[in-house]
């Protein structure tokens, strides 16, 4: 395989962009080597710029649910376009965006469309503290909400990739409002929550961890939280930036049962378009302005292009519940498959899944928090990410990363990746 056009890419764009890159994950600077440019994508499949094919786990890191330039999103994005791609103005479209979500969703009486999972989350924060008039968040050890500046802490994601500590230039004064405890710790939020009575706005957590590989509530857990947060006069947020339309229609709230009163979106709800959402129970989201004074706003929130792209995914996954099933079963038969391979192989490893969302991790005790996470082998995972790569399957390049299926995925496609983790492991380990 040759990789001659993105080598030169990858030196022409550090001239002009920060690291070459427009976000840091990208870069491949985790696990080596240069980034792949890309040129195209069908499908499960990408292409680079040296004509090299390859299987995609990441799918925009979750968007493309159903693969790349799905035929229905980009014949309705082409029909929108022409109406012009912004107005400043409102739509029906942006009602009727709002009605559908509201219609597969669980416990959302009101939406405000943003156009990033970041702004999502900032917002909700806002909202928790303008709502409960408190000022402290919670959140947990290597989930991350983005990149706003009180989420900068004991983040996931590339912040954990790139084993950044603190984050220069965001200052003592925001991180002092933001506590954090070990995903799936119950006791100790509890206790941080006595420890600071009165004070704490919102307790912010993904339901199904995906920035730390993907990481499963344990029994209880999160039942725990809504208690707690119920108790406290707390502010429950679910970020379902990646579970938000992935886990199920209604994400993590109806796959789990558990209700939250403030849900953040992205990812998946713009179909590949920059959208992000936050909603949830009336009585909180009746604070956001103009019909409170929790000030929030954007020049193309709720673009029509953005809005059209959304939508249009968003109503074939409605309309067509068989398709979780049938991701379900595509990652279920890869994780089956990956465990006869790994366990062949004989060294520790753990495989976590849920829906679709699959991590391997190469540790050899349960992987359920950023520590146990951070303790695997991750000079494996990288010499597993380049053999991997090597045999056209483009993993994320971070073991602090969810795999995210597509349905496009062919069975074919999923014994080829089988097949190719069986050759990796074998190459890595000689
Ligand atoms: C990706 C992600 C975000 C940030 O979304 P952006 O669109 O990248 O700003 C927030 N929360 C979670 C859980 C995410 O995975």
């Amino acid at each position: 395989m040759s990789y001659t056009r993105s080598i030169e890419l990858f030196e022409r764009a550090q001239q002009s962009i920060p690291g070459g890159v427009n976000s840091p994950v990208r870069a491949f600077k985790s696990v080596g080597g240069t980034p792949l440019f890309i040129k195209n994508a069908k499908g499960a499949y990408l292409y680079d710029e040296d004509g090299n094919q390859y299987i995609d786990y990441i799918a925009s890191w979750g968007p493309m649910i159903l693969g790349h330039a799905y035929e229905p999103v980009v014949k309705a994005i082409q029909e929108q376009a022409v109406f012009s791609t912004s107005y400043g103005a409102p739509t029906e479209l942006e009602i009727k965006m709002a009605e559908l979500i509201k219609g597969m969703v669980p416990n959302l009486d009101l939406i405000r469309m943003v156009s990033s999972g970041t702004e999502a989350c900032m917002s909700a924060i806002r909202v928790a503290r303008g709502y409960t008039g408190k000022n402290k968040i919670i959140k947990f050890e290597g989930c991350y909400h983005g990149h706003a500046d009180s989420f900068l802490v004991k983040a996931g994601s590339g912040v954990a990739t790139f084993n950044i500590q603190t984050v220069p230039g965001v200052t003592a004064g925001v991180t002092n409002d933001t506590l954090t405890c070990a995903y799936n710790d119950l006791q100790a939020v509890e206790r941080l929550v006595a420890e600071n009575k009165n004070e704490v706005a919102a307790i912010i957590i993904e339901p199904v961890a995906g920035n730390m590989g993907c990481i499963l509530p344990e029994k209880g857990f999160i039942e725990g939280l809504r208690k707690l947060c119920d108790a406290e006069n707390i502010v429950l947020i679910f970020d379902e930036v990646m579970n938000g339309f992935r886990l199920a229609p209604g994400g993590a709230q109806e796959k789990l049962g558990i209700a939250a009163d403030l849900v953040t979106y992205g990812k998946v709800i713009g179909a590949g378009m920059p959208v992000g959402a936050f909603g949830g129970k009336r009585h909180i989201m009746e604070v956001v302005a103009p019909l409170g004074n929790v000030y929030q706003a954007g020049t193309l929130s709720g673009n029509p292009i953005a809005m059209i792209a959304g939508y249009t995914l968003l109503n074939v996954l409605n309309t067509n519940p068989s398709i979780y099933k049938e991701l379900d079963e595509k990652t279920i038969y890869l994780r089956d498959g990956l465990n006869e391979v790994l366990k062949a192989w004989g060294k520790p490893y753990v495989i976590n899944q849920l829906g679709s969302m699959i991590s391997i991790h190469f540790s050899d005790k349960p992987v359920t928090d950023f520590a146990s996470a951070a303790a695997a082998n991750n000079d494996l995972f990288k010499k597993y990410f380049h053999a991997m790569l090597k045999r056209s399957v483009y993993l994320p390049p971070s073991a602090f990363e969810s795999w995210f299926l597509n349905n496009a995925l062919t069975k074919e496609d999923l014994d080829k990746t089988i097949q190719a983790t069986k050759e990796s492991l074998k190459e890595i380990t000689e």
